[in-house]
This record gives C-alpha cells, structure tokens and sequence, in this order.
C-alpha cells in the first residue's frame, strides 16, 4: 500500500456493547476446519468439499503465492473470477498471507482492469479461465507480473454446459500459472499472525462521486458484518445456503460466503444464474438459507414450472442492494408462507447496516439499524438532524463502516460528517423513519443508476459517450425499467454534421463494445438542447424526473 497516512485519522470506534471478535477472516475457516474437517463446505455442480479440503487447498495456494510470488502482508492482489470453489479458496489464500483482496467484477473490461491494477498497485492476479483473455494484455504490458488462471471444471462433476464451455475456453495464448500447479506447494509461514485490524479486502465502487474507487476494508469491519448477519440470519452449522449473488460484491461475499463459513455451514455454490437450476438445488439439497436480489427472486418466481419442486426448506430467504417491490413480497409468502428480509447497505459498510427483523419485517423496507449502527437522516443543506417521517440523507457510523477511499484524502473528506464528535459516512440515499425506526429509501442524491443491482455511474458513461465523434453532449440518466428495475438511459445532442446520418441505435451498438454489459445505455433519445443553469451545467435531474 503506497500511502497509509490518511487511516489513522479514523481508528475503529466500536460501541461498548458491541463485541467484534478481534480475530481475522481466515482464523474463521481456521476454526470451522477444526470443528468441522469432515462437513461439506461446498458442493459445486455435482462434487462436495469438506473443510478439510478447502483449507488444504487454501494452504497450498498460499504456500505458492508466498514462494514463487514472494507475497508478503499488505500485497494488493487482484481476484477477478465468477462464483466458483476457486474464488472462496483464493480469497482465504490472499488472507493467510496477510495480504489484501481487490475483488473486481467479471463484467469488467481489459481497460477497467487496467484502471483497478494502476490504482491499487496491483502486481499480481487470480483470475478465471473465462476471463483470462481480459487480464492477459496487462501481463503482456507488464503491468501485472504474474496471473494464476483457474479453471472451474476442476471442481464439478457435473455435465453443465456454462462450466463445460469455460472449460473449453482454455485454448488459446496462455502465460498463466494453471491453477492446479498453483496448489503444489507447501506455506512456509509456520505461525498465522493476521490482526483484526489488517486490511483484508478493497472492493471497489463510485461512492456518491465520479469514478470508481476502493473502499479499504479490515479484517474488524468485516466481522462486524460477517457476524452481524450470522446472528441475523440465524445461521447454524445445519444451515444449508444456496449461494448466487456475486461474489466480487459485498453482499453475496458476507452473507452467502463468509457467514456461513463463520457458521461451519455448507454452501452450495452456483456460478451463473439459472432459475430451474436454482429451484432443483433448494430441492435437491434442501437449501435453508437464500439471499438475492429482486430481479433473481421476481425471475424465480416467474418459472411455470416452480410449482413441480419442493422448496419447502427453506426457512430464510431476503436480500438488498436494491428494493423489492412489495407486490413481489406478497407473492412470495402466499406461495411459500415466507416473509422476504429486506437488507440495506453500501459497500462503504461491506453490507448491511439495515436490516428488517425476521420476525416483523416491512415489504419494500430498509429495515432497522444493525445492532450496532447509528443512523441518523440529515437535512442535505444544512446538515441538521431530523426526526420521524422527515425525509433526508442517512448517515451512518458503525464497527462495519470502511476505513475510508484507497488514497483519496479528498473524497473520503466529503464523504464524512461529524456529528457529536463522531464520525458518520455519508450515504448520498434520502430515506425516512416511521414511528417504529424502520428506514424507507425515497430517493438518492447521488447519480448513481441501480440497474438490477449493478450500480452504473452516469459520470463513467458520458465520458466513454464523449469519445463517439458524433457527440456532443451527453447525460445520462435512471429510466423504469420492468425487468431491471431501473435501467441506463442516454440523452444526446449531436454534432451538426451528424444529424440525421447517425442513429440511436448505431451509438448503442458502439457503446456495448466499450463499456461492461451492465452500463452500456439500453435507451437512447437525441435532443436539440439540454435543460442547464445559468453556469451551463446540464440539469441532469429534469430530464431523469421527465422519465
Ligand atoms: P453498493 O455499494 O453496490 O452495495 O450499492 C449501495 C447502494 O445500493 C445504496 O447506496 C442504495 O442506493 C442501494 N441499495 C442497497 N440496498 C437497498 C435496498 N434494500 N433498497 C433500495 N436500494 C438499496
């Protein structure tokens, strides 16, 4: 890490009648391995690993990474995989080491992985065989020195056709270590001596502003979370989670991983989306526990054939990152006789800092402060606290929020509060409290598009818009959208000598090669003239509400 001076203007405070367990991450599987060494830790397309198996092969992965690599604690190492063994065994590897975890999205770009590895002095990557051919322009350039290339047919039995056609992928240019050489050799560290105050993981996101930026996070705050939602979710070693929110995103990392391990529970991982493979799993291996988001439960809810499986397991099923519509929660309990636990969080705050209380949840609710968060609602201006039903920006302080921005000394400074000497994280959502404390969100304050909870940056896309020479102005806004719940919609003023020769489907077609699929705008409208201040920025707000 280049410059840590910044953090220590923030040491954790953690309320007195909270107890975060002072240990590490990887003590956690540590301790369920010695529970448990025989349970099944995770099934994967038709195989099963014990404990036993996973540690060993986290200890081998780290015994490589430490002497072939030289990786020592505080090395930012780049984990660019979908949901799959590798990815848990890889990130429990990274901490053995002391060494930190930049979890990227598998949508993302050669040029945005150039971004991150710049940004977080990244020389080292795991990434999966799929996307491997995205990572290996940065080696070429040498900008990462060594990748390890993992391919996930490695761990399944079964004959699926995502992991068969991944697997066949392989092909090709390859200056990668393969993953099972990776796993061959023997850690030399004899003692583990990770703290809870190490910084364990950097996901990145755009915060309230502008462009992507990573949220340092330690082994502490993400106890904070990991055994926030053990306890919420009511979590036991028999517990049985069916695992397919990604991986890379904090949600699915704490409440569909990392609890769970916590727990010494089993995990049944799947790594692409698939409803009637969902509903067979719960089926199959009469899943308890499964957290989403909207769009997957609307989507499962949807399949004709739902009716021909057994779900009757499961005892817990809710999620966040994006608001479930209340009909969709009504659908649910009449068919199942589950109420869905809405969560809300950031990444800033590695998940939850809300949640609803599974014996009295609200449908389309935030829910109540996490045992240990203390939320308040500002008034945007002039930063007043406000009461019940008034509505205004939340803030939070808690054991689980980030340490601050990866060396950005000036956003992490508009990004706080202080408020009766504490000091709170802004979240940019305006929200309200009814008279019971459960949060409702109403609106946000920053630009930021939920699109089935992929978060885009209109910033991030009018600037890629920008580079299209028939563009001359671009902004980006959130459209309604049926299936993605809100979706990228581009006004653009073109240059006069395109008009009329360029269309809005031909700056469509463009934008998809640029830009992660989740970003590139689905809507399209030209216009003479953008409504602007006085100053000439673009009023960005009128032409969303006209939406
Ligand atoms: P991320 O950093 O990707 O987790 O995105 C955090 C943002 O997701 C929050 O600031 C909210 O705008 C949104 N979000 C999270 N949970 C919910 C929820 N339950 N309902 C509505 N929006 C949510």
């Amino acid at each position: 890490m280049r410059n840590t001076n910044h953090y220590k203007h923030w040491p954790l405070r953690l309320p007195k009648n909270l107890t975060v367990p002072q240990t590490t991450l990887y003590e956690n599987l540590e301790m369920s391995t010695r529970k448990y060494p025989d349970k099944v830790a995770f099934h994967y397309y038709g195989a099963s690993y014990s404990y036993k198996e996973l540690f060993k092969e986290v200890e081998s992965l780290a015994g490589y990474m430490e002497k072939e690599w030289g990786i020592k604690e505080k090395d930012n190492i780049l984990l660019f995989m979908q949901n799959s063994p590798q990815f848990i065994i890889s990130f429990f590897a990274i901490l053995r080491l002391r060494a930190v975890v930049v979890p990227i999205n598998p949508m993302s770009l050669t040029k945005d992985l150039e971004f991150y590895v710049k940004d977080c002095g990244i020389n080292h990557a795991i990434v999966g065989q799929e996307l491997y051919e995205k990572a290996l322009p940065l080696k070429k350039e040498n900008l990462l020195r060594n990748i390890i290339v993992a391919t996930y047919s490695d761990y399944s039995k079964e004959d699926d056709a995502f992991i068969q056609r991944v697997a066949k992928s392989a092909d090709g240019e390859i200056e990668a270590i393969p993953w099972r050489e990776a796993l061959n050799k023997e850690l030399q560290a004899s003692t583990y001596k990770g703290e809870s105050g190490d910084i364990a993981i950097i996901p990145y996101t755009s915060g309230t502003t502008g462009l992507p930026k990573g949220c340092v996070h330690t082994n502490s705050t993400v106890q904070a979370n990991t055994v926030g939602a053990y306890h919420w979710m009511n979590l036991t070693a028999d517990t049985i989670t069916l695992t397919t929110l990604p991986l890379f995103h904090v949600t699915g990392l704490i409440h569909s991983t990392l609890s769970p391990i916590y727990a010494g529970s089993t995990l049944v991982i799947m790594t692409r989306w698939d409803r009637e493979y969902a509903a067979k799993t719960i089926e199959k291996f009469k899943c308890t526990h499964w957290i989403n988001i909207s769009t997957m439960l609307i989507d499962f809810l949807s399949n004709q054939n739902l009716k021909n499986y057994n779900i009757s397991s499961l005892e817990v099923i809710g999620g966040g990152g994006a608001p479930l519509p209340e009909a969709v929660g009504e659908d649910l309990y009449e068919r199942t006789g589950l109420r869905f636990i809405e969560g809300y969080g950031l990444t800033e705050t590695i998940s939850h800092t809300h949640f609803n209380p599974p014996d009295r949840p609200k449908l389309q609710c935030l829910g109540i402060p996490s045992f240990d968060v203390d939320a308040r609602i500002i008034d945007t201006t002039t930063g007043k606290e406000l009461g019940v039903n008034q509505e205004g920006e939340l803030i939070v302080n808690g054991p689980q929020v980030f340490i601050g921005y990866y060396q950005r000394d000036e956003e992490n400074e508009k990004a706080h509060i202080e408020i009766d000497g504490k000091r709170f994280f802004r979240t940019g959502d305006i929200v309200r409290m009814d008279e019971e404390g459960y949060f409702f969100i109403v609106d946000r304050l920053k630009r930021m598009i939920n699109a089935s909870g992929f978060k885009v940056w209109p910033t991030e896309v009018e600037s890629i818009l920008y580079k299209h020479p028939a563009v001359q102005q671009a902004c980006v806004v959130r459209a309604p959208d049926k299936k993605r719940g809100e979706t990228v919609k581009a006004f653009i003023i073109l240059n006069d000598h395109y008009k009329g020769k360029v269309k809005e489907q031909d700056i469509m077609e463009w934008s998809k090669g640029q830009m992660a699929a989740y970003k590139y705008p689905r809507i399209i409208e030209f216009r003479d003239s953008f409504p602007t201040t006085s100053s000439g920025k673009i009023l960005w707000r009128v032409l969303q509400e006209n939406e």
